[in-house]
């Protein structure tokens, strides 16, 4: 009989995933005394693998362009690769010992090579030869221990011994360290494998990354300065004025409580407040006809001038781009280095889908502040013009996370130079799977620079993020919804069997006026290419965007509705957020969206720009987990509440009650729930 145990004590190695190690107990343990024989995985006992640490600096050489070093490594000596972004191990799989010590070898390599190429880099800098070598033993030392791995695990060929008994006081069994039969000078020797000291490896590669950045200028990150007018408001005036402008509260992510508003800035209210020595700025806000700064704006500008990292809780629609784009602006005016002499752009800005990346771009070349120029680095756009276009020169730079790494790697741009970085819509990203290479990218910024995050939601992955890179951030929550977008909208709700959705929406189409513009949104990217073909056929043009569209049909579908070439968008959320087409006349929830944020994101698709507009959203009885929060918000809107949601909605809470700790929301409740691939 063979029992498998999970190892639960080696402490020493923590940083290692417990779960990687499992011990197996022989009915019949061997005359060595061997306790237990390690092995990554029972179903695979013959396979080896290798485990060491690297510094975070050497990863993206470690993979290579596009991982051509991870797949070039996989075929060349049939193992396996992979690099935990977290704690930065190198872990290499394959079925030959020999295999797996030329690939760890071949690794080892390549990082000696980079480093060798860093170390080239720096020779001309002023660093002091001391500090070179104190920075680069890190490394050295990786190398030389590497090749004996400080930790594998191995199959039971391999002979690799842990866990000797070592039974006595109190009957326990209290474990030495593993060891590891090794062949030296065709001896078989016993070779100790030592636990990592974690805490030095991280102060050494702290140490390195301090090196690293230490040629670069100093930062120049305040550009504050409190007008009278704002410095004479009372405590109270300003709690108001928070108050009073969607309910703006302010904190540090990482102080007490009672500490939470204490050296933050007031908020300004006049756009003179903040700009009054940016004549170019007042100009265009002006030319735009906004008449007062929105509530994010308020708060924020004060912030981000003074050089302060900030998280932006809010939705899109609140002003949320100006609010981190015009200090963004005026800090790459204000850099001390002349701009013909930075390497690269100043500003980075992360954005989730391409079209928020090209919606932010226009907003930045509007402004044309003293010349600052953008670029959009996005998937699906060709890659050699985006390429043209940032070498022809610019400040800014507006990017989905994907095609920026490959651009990074590629070595075409060089974001060492960026001062001022933006994770827009951060939930969103991460929802959308961009952690790792945001991280990446996080590490090859300078750490001194500002950051700024922006996310409609706060789950504990964003919370994360910004408190492992951003430095003492304050947070500003602008209200739970910005619900002033529902307030210039009709909203009306008229319950639907899903089987009659078609014919109802098709009656409603076959009347529109000349100078309509309707985007009808759906959940799912089949549901909204079946509706699409669906119009057609009965005579109807329409467009369609998703996620699965090219970047050009994308881009064409939003073209033709903007000129009026079409009527008629059908969309997934993918289109709901950030797009800003002024005259939509009409939004319509085909599928009803899986919750209510994304709701208020919708209507605000119309009703733009003083403009009114109606949305119209076809609820069914499986939407019924929706109904309270969309009374809240028709209530709060003063629109009309059909009876029958009061009914749903008071049906959801009995069966809530009915279920008692059992209830789970779900897919099963709102089949929108779930499936949102937009
Ligand atoms: P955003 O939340 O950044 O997507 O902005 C939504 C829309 O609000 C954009 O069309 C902006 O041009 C507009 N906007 C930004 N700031 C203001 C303001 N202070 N007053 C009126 N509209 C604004």
């Amino acid at each position: 009989m063979n029992i498998i145990y999970k190892v639960f004590f080696f402490v020493g190695f923590a940083d290692i995933k417990m779960d990687d190690l499992e011990i197996m107990w022989d009915d019949d343990p061997p005359e060595r005394n061997v306790y237990g024989v390690l092995s990554a995985n029972m179903s695979n006992l013959n396979e080896i693998i290798e485990k060491f640490p690297t510094d975070p600096a050497y990863i993206g050489a470690i993979i290579g362009l596009n991982g051509s070093n991870i797949k070039s490594i996989k075929t060349k000596f049939n193992v396996n690769v992979h690099i935990n972004s977290d704690n930065h191990i190198v872990t290499v799989k394959g079925r030959n010992r020999k295999n797996v010590d030329d690939a760890v070898k071949y690794i080892l390599e390549i990082i000696k090579h980079s480093d060798q190429k860093y170390k080239n880099k720096n020779k001309n800098k002023n660093v002091s030869s001391q500090n070179h070598e104190v920075s680069h033993n890190p490394k050295v030392e990786f190398k030389k221990k590497s090749f004996v791995p400080r930790f594998s695990a191995s199959s039971r060929n391999d002979n690799i011994q842990v866990a000797t008994p070592k039974s006595g006081e109190n009957g326990e069994n209290r474990l030495s360290l593993p060891t590891k039969n090794v062949c030296i000078g065709g001896t078989e020797k016993k070779e100790v494998l030592q636990p990592i000291d974690w805490e030095s490896l991280n102060r050494k590669v702290e140490e390195y990354r301090k090196l690293q950045w230490a040629h670069l200028p100093k930062l120049r990150k305040n550009f504050y300065q409190e007008v009278k007018e704002i410095a004479v408001m009372t405590e109270e005036e300003v709690n108001e004025m928070r108050l009073v402008n969607n309910n703006i509260i302010v904190s540090r992510l990482k102080t007490s409580e009672d500490q939470m508003c204490l050296d933050i800035p007031k908020p300004i209210y006049k756009f003179d407040h903040c700009f009054k020595d940016y004549p170019d700025i007042l100009d265009e806000l002006k030319k735009q006809n906004f008449t007062e700064p929105s509530p994010i704006q308020k708060q924020a500008w004060p912030i981000l001038l003074r050089g302060e990292d900030m998280i932006g809780i809010a939705q899109t629609g609140t002003g949320k781009t100006l609010a981190f784009l015009l200090p963004a602006l005026i800090h790459t005016d204000g850099q001390t280095t002349p701009r013909a002499k930075r390497n690269g752009p100043n500003i980075l800005i992360l954005a989730p889908t391409r079209e928020l990346a090209q919606q932010i771009a226009k907003e930045v070349n509007k402004y044309s502040f003293r010349g600052i120029k953008a670029v959009c680095i996005y998937g699906g756009g060709s890659r050699r013009d985006q390429i043209r276009d940032f070498r022809e020169g610019a400040e800014c730079i507006i990017c989905t996370p994907g095609r920026l790494n490959d651009l990074v790697q590629a070595k075409v741009v060089d974001i060492t130079s960026v001062t001022y970085l933006i994770l827009d819509e951060a939930d969103r990203m991460l929802d959308m799977g961009f952690e790792p290479q945001i991280r990446k990218v996080l590490l090859d910024i300078r750490p001194d620079r500002q950051t700024v995050m922006t996310s409609a939601t706060w789950p504990p992955c964003v919370s994360r993020l910004a408190e492992t890179y951003m430095n003492n951030p304050i947070q500003v929550w602008v209200g739970s919804l910005d619900l002033t977008a529902t307030h210039s909208v009709t909203q009306n709700v008229e319950l639907v069997d899903d089987a009659d959705k078609f014919n109802t929406v098709l009656a409603f189409l076959e009347n529109l006026k000349s100078s309509d513009k309707v985007i009808i949104f759906c959940s799912k990217r089949a549901r909204a290419d079946d509706l699409s073909s669906d119009l057609s056929l009965k005579g109807l043009l329409t467009q369609c965007i998703h996620g699965s569209r090219d970047q050009a049909d994308r881009e064409q579908a939003l073209a033709d509705l903007t000129s009026g070439d079409i009527q008629i968008l059908i969309a997934t959320d993918v289109a709901s957020r950030g797009l800003d087409i002024e005259d939509i006349t009409h939004v319509i929830n085909f599928d009803f969206p899986r919750n209510i944020e994304e709701y208020v994101h919708r209507v605000g698709r119309t009703g733009r720009a003083g403009r009114t507009g109606t949305a119209i959203s076809y609820i069914t009885r499986s939407d019924w987990a929706i109904a309270k929060d969309l009374i809240r918000i028709l209530e709060e809107a003063g629109q009309a509440v059909p009876k029958e949601l009061y009914g749903m909605s008071n049906r959801f809470d009995e069966m809530k009650k009915r279920r008692g700790k059992d209830f789970k929301m779900g897919s099963h409740f709102n089949p929108f729930f779930k499936h949102s691939t937009p």
